[in-house]
């Protein structure tokens, strides 16, 4: 298993690809690794997370953001769970005033991949209903696609070369949430979105509000398959 301190420049979990089913390996092979698992590593369980986060950081994961079940235990144990982690939490569409997670997220995060400039940000559902509001008390959710634009535009005003929104909002829209397919059509300048919380295996494309491709793609749940998403990049 790789040492996260020694692999900086890899980057994230979710998955394409059903023939690879080696992180390790994966991460060996590519330059640039955007990989998921789809989230919902069991963190509400009774070890609260210690486990899984620990195991993230050494398998070299280099940014995560929250899905709902990070709340599960509350903001404290939340906020714990954030100082242990070797990796960085990403919240985008979060405002955590008053909560003890305050100031211990990202709003973005640009990596360095061997000189490409990937600009990250994160987005979770709103988790009113689904969380016990004493969970998730001093936690107010914020329009996705107004967060995801100014992350968006931020990290390209910034320099990013490739924009990759990690989302915890579900694949597909329905009636009481926006999910990744809206999203993607309502903004311009996200590349790919990796998702999570439908706990869908897809791989799909909706055209930005320019008429760009977005790629969505979304790696089950619980690990249960690994994905990989290979980046082209063109010399300008
Ligand atoms: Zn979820």
């Amino acid at each position: 298993m790789t040492n996260a301190d020694a692999r900086p420049d890899y980057v994230f979990v979710d998955v394409t690809n059903h023939e690879v089913t080696d992180i390790a390996q994966v991460l060996e092979d590519k330059d640039i690794v955007i990989t998921t698992d789809g989230g919902r590593l069991n963190i509400s369980s009774y070890i609260e997370g210690n486990i899984e986060v620990d195991a993230m950081g050494r398998m070299g994961y280099a940014g995560a953001t929250f899905g709902n079940h990070e709340f599960d235990n509350g903001t404290a144990s939340l906020a714990r769970l954030i100082d242990r982690a070797k990796f960085p939490f990403i919240s985008t569409n979060y405002d955590f005033t008053g909560s003890e997670v305050n100031g211990k997220t990202l709003p973005f995060k640009m990596y360095d991949v061997k000189g490409v400039k990937v600009g990250v940000f994160g987005l979770t559902v709103n988790t009113r209903g689904m969380v016990e509001a004493e969970n998730c008390k001093n936690t107010q959710y914020k329009d996705p696609v107004a967060a995801a634009q100014w992350a968006s535009d931020t990290l390209r005003s910034l320099g990013a070369q490739v924009v990759v929104a990690l989302s915890h909002l579900g694949w597909k829209s329905n009636p009481f949430y926006l999910g990744d397919d809206t999203l993607a059509a309502k903004t311009s300048g996200i590349d790919l979105i990796i998702g999570g919380h439908s706990h869908s295996d897809c791989i799909d494309t909706v055209a930005n509000k320019e008429g760009m491709p977005v790629l969505i793609t979304q790696a089950a749940s619980q690990g249960r398959i690994l994905g990989r998403v290979d980046i082209m990049l063109k010399k300008e």
